[in-house]
């Protein structure tokens, strides 16, 4: 198989065992790679019902099609699991070298099965397959971990991933954390590794990839170059062409998009979204501050051209050595905006930590925010948290929270459990401020100036999302014009970020170009730019898998093949338990109004937008899929499974 390695890896953990099998051919083809593949795996595998910690659950990492070849930015790896956050699909995507170098040892997949009875890592150079001894590393953070691994086994060039203390005590929304700080952050990946006694994985390959047509793979990156050269695009109030983009990109990752949120949208998120616009009381945690203060030479992940990885150090102050990878607007939010803290040193020593003992920073956000307005009102006291004044701002003490959490103590423990179940057990009301979808954080900008994201988020099938329904492209003031090319796919009218209207057709579209985007395993990013509407269409991804496979696929077949993902995706979460009001967002998004800014008086009509999603769907009101729909996209025996649950769709 062209752009497959053909292989994948069983690890059972319980006995030592490990085998290498083949990938069957229709598997590949039907589910591409990464996330599509390792759903499928868990769903055939996995029982409904299972203690997402417990030994029959399975960890599966997947690489794409891909990885390792000429394609751009074609590092993603995929890990997924049920998730300890919501209960539901977790999986979780991130850059680096990992999916790379398991490209390169020859497998598509590992799966991970079984528990360990004591710590052990995973050592894998090429066909050469070995459970080590980690009793020594356990205790270690994820970069000391790193840094042991490297001189065990001689080679400092090799993709590692790992978890740190809050993986070693289960934290729910723990990380897995590869390459000095990225991070598969979402869904309690790092849990489910340390419920296994597996502290980490690392692997080195000296194998090539074959590709079908390596000429076509060099003429659609040139293509895609000068669509970053040409596309213009509105942002900010300003037409800009992508190139611009591209060096903004360079210059401050991500982190830009706080400037445009807290100036332009009102929608950035202060204090639990209690707020959209904080004004100059934002500037300290700019872009352009953090770069003089804060940032190194930036990096990128293996072959990406638009090196967005911001290398940190803090120079100077109580902090000073404290250093890390990857500053974005999430970090900007979570331990910035949400919890009240303009503490740029804070704020950096914070993403440190969450790194280093590996955990979800989105959740640590939403967590955090969660209990400072829990005090504010009143619901906890400084008495149930360990003599803590929880109040805004207080960075002192959101830094001693993380740490409490990593180890669960004192109230660490509660909020370690995550953001829904912590608000159950504190109950007195607070559970409507939580600020979660299916148990995991919300850290977008605030949903209200942001409809498609809003039903985004609500929809999604691993939770609260900003990557799966990557609907920033509404952003574009003005509204989002489809591009001609894409008119015979997709022919919604302009669609505004203000507006309910045509937000289920957008944001179906969305979800299915890039599931088959994560199960390729290129990074959106570079495959799909927000504000332009000419990168990353379907037919663009068509050419590339052609190109590494030598099928012959259309941009209609892309989304086809994503659309099935997606059902997968929801099928898996049916067998789980998912009815209709799990597809909801907090009530502050639905009843309050945003107080201020541009986007002053503004909530999220809800209900409508997903009757539009699920009807685009072909799915039925309750949002279960038909046996027609699931028929259509040739997941026959998946419509078997629901009817004899009782859980197919009935028109
Ligand atoms: S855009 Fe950023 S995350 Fe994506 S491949 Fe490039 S460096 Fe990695």
């Amino acid at each position: 198989m062209n752009g497959w390695m053909g292989s994948i890896l069983r690890v059972n953990l319980s006995n030592g065992k490990t085998v290498k099998e083949p990938l069957e051919e229709n598997i590949a083809h039907h589910y591409v790679g990464g996330r599509g593949i390792n759903t499928k795996i868990l769903y055939d595998e996995t029982k409904p019902g299972i203690d997402p910690l417990g030994p029959d659950n399975k960890m599966i990492l997947g690489a794409g099609p891909c990885n390792g070849t000429l394609v751009p930015a074609n590092s993603r790896l995929t890990i997924s699991a049920k998730s300890p956050v919501t209960g539901f699909l977790g999986c979780s995507s991130s850059g680096g070298v990992f999916g790379v170098e398991m490209k390169y040892a020859g497998y598509d997949a590992i799966i991970i099965e079984g528990q360990s009875e004591k710590p052990v890592y995973l050592w894998i150079d090429n066909d050469h397959v070995e459970l080590r001894d980690a009793s020594a590393l356990w205790g270690k953070t994820t970069f000391e971990g790193r840094k042991i691994i490297q001189r065990e086994v001689g080679h400092p060039d090799i993709g590692v991933l790992g978890i740190g203390p809050a993986g070693e005590n289960m934290v729910r929304f723990a990380s897995v954390t590869s390459d000095w700080g990225r991070s598969h952050g979402k869904t309690g990946m790092g849990a489910v590794m340390g419920s296994k006694k597996l502290k980490a994985i690392a692997v080195r390959g000296t194998q090539g990839v074959k590709v079908a047509r390596s000429d076509l793979i060099e003429k659609a990156s040139k293509e895609l170059l000068q669509d970053w050269r040409d596309n213009e695009v509105i942002i900010a109030q300003s037409n800009v062409t992508m190139e611009k983009v591209a060096k903004i990109y360079k210059e401050y990752g991500s982190t830009f998009f706080f400037t445009v949120e807290n100036d332009v949208f009102g929608s950035a998120p202060i204090k639990n979204y209690q707020e959209g616009t904080w004004g100059e009381k934002a500037h300290p945690l700019y872009p352009d501050r953090l770069k003089e203060k804060y940032y190194l030479k930036p990096r990128s992940c293996f072959s990406c051209y638009v090196p967005d990885d911001r290398g940190y150090v803090i120079t100077e102050g109580p902090f000073a050595g404290t250093w890390g990878t990857g500053l974005y607007n999430m970090h900007q939010y979570s331990v910035g905006s949400m919890i009240g803290v303009n503490d740029a040193d804070a704020l950096v020593r914070a993403t440190a930590l969450c790194d280093m003992y590996g955990m979800d920073i989105s959740m640590i956000g939403a967590i955090i925010a969660w209990t400072m307005e829990c005090y504010e009102k009143g619901i906890l006291t400084e008495k149930d948290a360990d003599g803590l004044r929880l109040e805004w701002g207080n960075s002192e003490v959101a830094l001693k929270l993380i740490e409490m959490i990593a180890y669960r103590k004192g109230i660490g423990e509660l909020l370690s459990e995550g953001i829904k179940k912590a608000s159950e057990t504190v109950g007195k009301g607070s559970e409507k401020f939580a600020m979660h979808v299916k148990g995991l954080a919300i850290d977008t900008p605030d949903l209200r100036a942001h409809k498609a994201w809003a039903l985004g988020c609500a929809v999604a099938t691993r939770g609260a999302d900003h990557c799966m329904g990557f609907s920033q492209a509404e952003m574009g003031l003005g509204g989002w014009d489809p591009d001609p090319m894409r008119g015979e796919i997709w022919d919604g009218e302009k669609v505004k970020g203000s507006s309910e209207k045509d937000k289920g057709k957008m944001i179906k579209w969305l979800e299915d170009i890039r599931a088959f985007q994560n199960s390729m395993q290129v990074c959106v990013f570079v495959h799909y730019m927000p504000f332009a509407p000419r990168i990353g269409q379907p037919e663009m991804c068509a050419k590339y898998y052609n190109a590494v496979t030598g099928l012959d696929l259309t941009g209609r077949d892309v989304l086809h093949i994503g659309e099935r993902i997606v059902n997968l995706e929801k099928a898996y979460n049916i067998r789980e338990g998912w009815t209709r009001q799990d597809d909801n967002l907090p009530d502050r998004f639905l009843k309050e109004t945003l107080p201020a800014g541009p986007a002053k008086g503004s909530v999220v009509d809800l209900e409508p937008m997903i009757n539009e999603y699920y009807s685009e769907r072909g799915w039925v009101k309750s949002g279960l899929p038909t046996r027609e729909k699931l028929t259509a996209l040739g997941l026959e025996t998946v419509a078997y499974d629901l009817e004899n649950r009782g859980k197919l769709g009935i028109q």
